[in-house]
């Protein structure tokens, strides 16, 4: 039994949604590198997660121009 495997396993969802720092990412690659289990459920984790990300909008650019509801009153 391998207590970084349950460790970092625990890990995966979240470095799949971008949630860990850039240290504890490096500690989950490199153990889903030697680590094919965990490899398999990182690939299951990072398509769920893409799927929880949508693609950002074409129009990410531009924000909606809302009038303003205050009326200065002078
Ligand atoms: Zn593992």
């Amino acid at each position: 039994m391998n207590v970084l495997h349950d460790a970092l396993r625990e890990s995966l969802g979240a470095l799949a949604l971008g949630l860990l720092d850039d240290e504890e990412k490096r500690a989950v690659l490199h153990h889903a590198d030697a680590c094919p289990e965990c490899s398999a459920e990182l690939d299951d984790f990072l398509e769920l997660a893409a799927l929880l990300r949508p693609a950002p909008m074409p129009a990410a650019g531009s924000t909606p121009s809302r009038p303003e509801m205050s009326t200065t009153s002078e």
